[in-house]
């Protein structure tokens, strides 16, 4: 890397983004952002293609093919997700205020599922599986105070001394998910956010590309470039940065070029189904998130579900797919029409009795928004860091979602391995730190390699007990 540090970042998720503007903090003298989405007003990129997915998009809703189909297996992302204080310490301190008003809005207003609050004490059984429901519970409910009093976090802080964000140790992350996770943020806010203030404080450094067409890299001597185009077929564009971040996302098309083809299994893949709860009573499930896990003795398997509240009129649910059924298919559980009907209503009376004060019609499956099926698995590059690329987020890592890690590892974490790297370079660049670029890069592979480590012992505990 010289001075003039030149950036390109892959994928412009909440990673990507996140580490645009570290970058930009780090005085990268350029940092260009692919991203293969448009956005949604058509403001950059071409614009024309309108199955490609919006970069702005409201949360996704059904489409009418996917209703009328039996076997629904379409996983569309919901947009919602519980975020770490620390997570929200990071945005602060890149300029993504806690404040911002998009974010804000986002926040929790009220708590209607929290009747089944167990303390800690209240639990004979003091195995990690056995207090899963109640300590998952219990963030519930701790999450909340957080959101409305910074005092409170402050407290549990000065019991608890943390070191600085930028030496946050994953272990110290992952301790603190559950006690300071502030829910229901949409991940479109915080990419808005990211992406306002990316434009806003860092112009004439961050450049975007939205809607980006085959995206390849091309082996350039010791280096690798990157070719794309921009929309218009004319306009290929070829860059030779210094570092190419690759936030991707879990199809790493691009890693398994550059960096490795192996990607390391560490657990079997559990299958869920989403689906929405209609809430057209006052008494909706909306605005919290909520997880359950309970044995089913018909099908003498262990189930999981997170509840989580849409801010607007929609409970989004999920349901582990027993394996017996996702085996199956193991890359798409063909699942029956009815077997589908089974699982979500059963899953419906289990909430129905956990939550007498909802109203029943709350609990009923929305007919208009189909039920997809999604696979989870922990798995992970070889590496992460090849002459002069590198990936973070989901492209390095995927764990399950019902950690509600995967983000914070990626934004505080992972963003920070990326700051060191880049400022490691640009400060012996001008001479003032001896740490070779080769070190330097092994110092982020080794920094990945460890949070990956800690995030999936972390998740292969507490949710692979029994599969
Ligand atoms: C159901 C679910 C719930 C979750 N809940 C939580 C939670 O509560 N808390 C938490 O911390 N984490 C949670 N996670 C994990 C979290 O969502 C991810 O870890 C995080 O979003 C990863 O961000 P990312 O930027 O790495 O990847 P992504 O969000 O996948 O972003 C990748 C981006 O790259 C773009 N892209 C892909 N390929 C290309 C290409 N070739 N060229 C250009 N652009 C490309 C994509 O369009 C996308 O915009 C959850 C995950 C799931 C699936």
């Amino acid at each position: 890397m010289t001075m003039a540090t030149s950036i390109i970042i892959v994928g412009a998720g909440p990673a990507g983004l996140t580490t645009a503007i570290r970058c930009a903090q780090s005085g990268a003298a350029k940092v260009t952002v692919l991203e293969s989405r448009h956005l949604s007003d058509g403001q950059e990129g071409n614009g024309s293609d309108s199955n490609t997915q919006s970069f702005m998009e409201s949360p996704p809703t059904a489409d009418t093919e996917e209703r009328g189909k039996s076997f629904r297996s379409v996983f569309q992302r919901k947009n919602i997700f519980q975020l770490n204080h620390w997570v929200f310490e990071q945005l602060t301190a890149l300029g993504v205020h806690r404040d911002n008003d998009t974010l804000q809005a986002s926040r929790v207003g009220g708590i209607h599922l929290c009747d089944q609050y167990k303390p800690p004490d209240v639990i004979s059984d003091g195995s990690p599986k056995e207090r899963l429901g109640t300590r998952l519970e219990a963030s519930f409910t701790f999450a909340l105070p957080c959101v409305h009093d910074a005092e409170a976090i402050r407290e549990v802080l000065r019991q608890n001394p943390a070191p600085a964000l930028s030496n946050l140790s994953p272990e110290r992350l992952r301790d603190d998910n559950i006690p300071f996770g502030v829910c229901n943020v949409p991940v479109q806010a915080l990419q808005r956010s990211l992406y306002e203030v990316a434009g806003a404080k860092y112009a004439d450094v961050i450049e975007f590309h939205f809607g980006v067409q085959e995206l390849e890299l091309v082996e350039d001597k010791d280096h690798w470039g990157i070719r794309y185009h921009t929309g218009d077929a004319t306009a290929t564009q070829l860059a030779k940065p210094d570092l190419i971040v690759l936030a991707e996302g879990s199809r790493r098309a691009l890693a398994f070029k550059a960096l490795t083809k192996e990607v390391l299994m560490e657990s079997s893949p559990q299958h869920f189904l989403y689906y929405c709860l209609s809430a057209s009573g006052t008494q909706c499930a909306g605005a919290d998130i909520y997880f359950r896990r309970h044995y089913d003795e018909k099908l003498g398997t262990m189930l999981k579900q997170a509840l989580v509240g849409h801010p607007a009129t929609q409970a989004v649910v999920s349901v582990q797919i027993p394996p017996s059924i996702a085996a199956i298919h193991p890359e798409r559980p063909s699942l029956l029409q009815d077997q589908i009907e089974a699982l979500v209503s059963g899953a419906c009376q289990r909430f129905h009795d956990a939550f007498p004060s909802l109203t029943s019609d709350s609990l009923l499956p929305d007919p208009e928004t189909p039920i997809t099926v999604f696979k989870v698995q922990e798995t992970h590059l070889k590496r992460y860091a090849a002459r002069n690329v590198i990936a973070i987020g989901d492209c390095a890592r995927t764990g399950h979602f019902n950690s509600a890690l995967g983000a914070a590892f990626a934004l505080v974490s992972d963003v920070n391995a990326v700051g060191a790297l880049v400022d490691a370079v640009v400060s012996r660049e001008q001479g003032e730190q001896q740490i070779s670029v080769e070190e330097a890069f092994v110092a982020f592979d080794a920094a990945l390699r460890h949070t990956t480590q800690v995030f999936h012992d972390h998740d292969l505990t507490w949710f692979y007990e029994r599969f």
